[in-house]
């Protein structure tokens, strides 16, 4: 159910001033301690940012898909880095449970992830899957009235921090494809459950990554999400997971973009050269009207999208389309940016240059690219074909 008016301009004037005040003085630390301070993470548990998305009654803020990019927007704002801490109990580490458990799963994981207690992760690709995630080798056996698996999971956000596993594995050993797999809810700490170091990525510093790996990982017949019942619809959850995902991620590029064309302009208006602030040369207004007008499209897709599936309709195309467009407009809008802010756009010190590289995985992680466009157009065929 939708917030009042009142309480949603309330919440998201909290979350502009949080991003504004708290958050963007902390940034370049962020990037070279590869942490965020636990305070800060205290301060975004009481601000109710790791529950946007899970319904109130189990403790979020039970936000609808238009409330919640607008929050996705401002957060947007600032490093993603803090994004990612709160992105996996709002979205891949939470969603599965939220659709599709039961409910004494529910009510046993959703409070904790509401209030931030409990990281959740989504352990979906391993070292040799990744777009092609049916075709997953992470294995389930039965045994003694309890499922064993076995498997070795890559790249998962926030793993080093995670307390619930949101892991698929084949329960089919005869399948090949999407058919055989299900959806467990793994503990952190359970014997057999082990982490790789953390990952040196490009970006995103201060967030984190690492291999997680399960050998022999005994746990009882009502892990999967949803229970028995829900053997092997493991990766239907998953895509229904990823349709809410890939919104919310195209409404944090859109919002990264704004700050970027923010930082752009000001910078612009400030810098002279042969006289003249440099926003007076037309070649570099191109720029700066290049990124406004892509942002804006980016964010009336989002919006629409948001409304089109909080209405009950089928956004699996328009999902892929705004997550797409957001992710590849982000990049290009960074990279105008750099140009804008000339060498000091490559210099460290400016945080221009961190975004650049921080906005680089948008077009990679929940589906890459080439994946949305895969999905778009067969959803085009299937359609046309009637
Ligand atoms: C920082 C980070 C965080 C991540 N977090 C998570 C997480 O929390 N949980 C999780 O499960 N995964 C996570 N991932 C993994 C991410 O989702 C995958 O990296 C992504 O899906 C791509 O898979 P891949 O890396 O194996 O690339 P590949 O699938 O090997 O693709 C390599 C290239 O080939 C292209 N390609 C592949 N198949 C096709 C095709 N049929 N047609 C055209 N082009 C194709 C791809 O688009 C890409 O350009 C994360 C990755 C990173 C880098």
């Amino acid at each position: 159910m939708a917030l009042d008016p009142d309480t949603l301009a309330q919440l998201l004037d909290t979350v502009e001033r949080f991003v504004a005040t708290r958050l963007r003085p902390l940034e370049a630390q962020v990037a070279d301690e590869d942490r965020i301070p636990d305070a800060v993470i205290e301060e975004m548990r009481a601000l109710g940012l790791f529950g946007l998305s899970i319904p109130e009654e189990h403790g979020g803020l039970g936000l609808t898909m238009t409330e919640e990019v607008q929050v996705a927007f401002r957060l947007g704002a600032t490093s993603p880095a803090f994004r990612s801490l709160i992105g996996t109990n709002n979205g891949i580490g939470s969603q599965g449970i939220v659709i599709d458990g039961t409910d004494e799963q529910r009510a046993h994981w959703l409070p904790r992830l509401a209030s931030g207690e409990v990281i959740g992760s989504f352990c979906l690709t391993e070292p040799d899957v990744g777009s092609d995630a049916g075709s997953l080798r992470t294995s389930a056996r039965r045994e003694n009235g309890h499922w064993v698996i076995d498997g070795t999971k890559r790249y998962i956000t926030n793993g080093p921090e995670a307390g619930l596993f949101t892991v698929f594995a084949r329960t089919d050993a005869a399948s090949k494809d999407a058919r055989g797999v299900s959806a467990f809810l793994v503990e952190a700490g359970t014997p057999g459950v082990s982490l790789g170091p953390n990952d040196r990525k490009m970006g995103q510093h201060g967030a984190h990554t690492c291999d997680v790996v399960f050998e022999g990982v005994r746990v009882p017949l009502e892990a999967i999400i949803g229970g028995p019942a829900r053997e092997g619809q493991g990766f239907k959850t998953a895509m229904k997971v990823l349709d809410r995902g890939r919104l919310h991620i195209g409404a944090v590029c859109v919002g990264i973009a704004e700050r970027l064309i923010e930082d752009s302009l000001r910078y612009a208006m400030e810098r002279k050269q042969f006289g003249e602030p440099i926003a007076q040369f037309q070649l570099v207004q191109a720029m700066l009207a290049d990124s406004r007008t892509e942002a804006y499209a980016a964010r009336c897709m989002v919006e629409e999208t948001a409304r089109r599936k909080e209405a009950g309709r089928d956004v699996s195309t328009e999902a892929a389309c705004c997550k797409m467009y957001a992710s590849e407009m982000v990049g290009r809008v960074a990279d105008r940016a750099v140009q804008i802010h000339g060498g000091a756009g490559y210099i460290a010190d400016y945080g221009v240059e961190r975004f650049y590289r921080d906005v680089r995985l948008f077009r990679i992680y929940e589906g890459t690219t080439q994946v949305q466009q895969l999905v778009i157009a067969r959803n085009m065929i299937r359609e046309a074909r009637g």
